[in-house]
């Protein structure tokens, strides 16, 4: 079925979906490291690229190509590049556009391990990164150099939550001549499309929302134009970060409802986050839908919802959000995100654990702060178990 004309929620179910001999209603998995070529020249064929048959997993997958074409229409890009993991979508953006003696920029408030792999792996090669708050697109003006190419941002920022807009960036690359990266793993394409925004590269965790049932790792990148696709998908097969098969196809079910999950999950974050506004022990809380959020216009401007992410600090600093954590029994203490279920975790000592102490502040990254990834359950029972969690600090 064509689906490049149809609404976003018709897409979810049927894009990159293709038919089989036995009329299949789901992708097939092709569990499979090979396939085998009609003659020898179909082989050779395949290989110079005249004829499109697959050639070894690796490279290429029906299962996989399913998932890359889905989540491609979705973003409404070019075409997708599935991965193993989102490090792996990360790190391959990073091998196929930085060189020796070039430069990025960065948010400073990245995923960790995203600014982790520049700041120990890619300096070893004489990559230069620059870490900036990009919410103020000043600070991006002001850290541009003769040899910056690439700006990769994060909005919203993980796990600040603070919002950088999309669309000055990509005006700002277009000026200077840089590809814009954009991680939107915190939004997903249901809630924000950043190359239509003007960004290049749109990469995500597909652990988190977009498969969005905890049960798989992965990631995928999709590209506005076919000469970047191209590069990437050189680097990827070529550090051999792929998707397997049974993920794409695990990822292709969790996909279907992505609309339906966000909306309810972000429809329990504002109540929970009106909440923990109005609760004497919480002293302070980020979540994009509430007014009192700094970037509350242009998260409203640039994103179709508000999320189901946020993070807030206690009174008591972190010995109460210690003691907070250990006293939650429906919130899972765990890291990751964007899953049916709810998650509480404490960046500076897990997930940003990797970035120095003083980086960590510079980027907002405070001992107090606490990260809270709302799922889909009943939102009055989230409350109650925040309420008696927060009564015994
Ligand atoms: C989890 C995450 C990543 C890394 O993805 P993995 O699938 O764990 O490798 C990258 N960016 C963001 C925003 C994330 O939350």
């Amino acid at each position: 079925m064509k689906t490049k004309d149809k609404g976003f929620n018709t897409k979810l179910i049927h894009a990159g979906a293709f038919e089989d001999e036995f009329g299949s209603a789901t992708v097939p998995i092709y569990q499979t490291s090979t396939f085998k070529f009609k003659s020898a020249q179909h082989g050779a064929d395949c290989f110079s690229g005249k004829s499109d048959g697959y050639i070894y997993t690796r490279i290429g997958n029906p299962t996989i190509r399913a998932f890359e074409q889905n989540i491609a229409e979705l973003e409404n890009g070019f075409d997708g590049i599935a991965t193993s993991s989102g490090m792996g979508a990360i790190s391959s953006v990073y091998m196929a556009l930085l060189s020796a003696g070039s430069h990025i920029i960065s948010s400073d408030a990245v995923y960790g391990p995203a600014r982790g792999v520049l700041e120990q792996d890619f300096s070893r090669f004489n990559v230069d990164a620059s870490f900036v708050n990009t919410s103020k697109t000043e600070n991006i003006q002001a850290a541009l150099k003769p040899n910056t190419r690439v700006l990769y941002i994060e909005t919203p920022a993980n796990p600040t939550m603070e919002i950088t807009d999309i669309a000055a960036c990509a005006k700002i690359a277009k000026e200077n001549n840089l590809i814009l990266v954009v991680d939107n793993t915190f939004c997903s394409p249901y809630l924000q499309k950043p190359l239509d925004l003007g960004a290049d590269v749109v990469l995500h965790s597909i652990t988190k929302f977009i498969n969005g049932h905890a049960d798989i790792v992965g990631g995928v990148i999709v590209t506005k134009d076919p000469v970047l696709y191209k590069k990437i998908r050189h680097s990827m097969v070529y550090i051999g970060c792929n998707m397997d098969p049974t993920q794409a196809f695990m990822v292709l079910r969790g996909v279907r409802t992505l609309a339906l999950r966000i909306e309810r999950a972000q429809e329990n974050a504002l109540k929970i986050a009106n909440f923990l506004q109005s609760h004497p022990k919480v002293e302070w809380i980020k979540y994009p839908g509430l007014t009192t959020h700094p970037q509350y216009e242009l998260a409203k401007t640039q994103m179709k919802g508000f999320g189901s992410m946020m993070s807030f600090g206690l009174k008591g600093g972190y010995d109460a959000g210690k003691k907070l954590m250990d006293n939650v029994h429906l919130a899972l203490l765990a890291v990751s995100l964007g899953g049916v279920e709810t998650l509480i975790q404490h960046p500076a000592s897990m997930t940003h654990a990797g970035i120095s102490k003083e980086n960590k502040l510079a980027a907002g990254i405070t001992d107090d702060l606490i990260r809270f990834s709302v799922g889909i359950e009943d939102v009055e029972d989230i409350i109650e178990d925040l309420k008696q969690g927060l009564l015994i600090i």
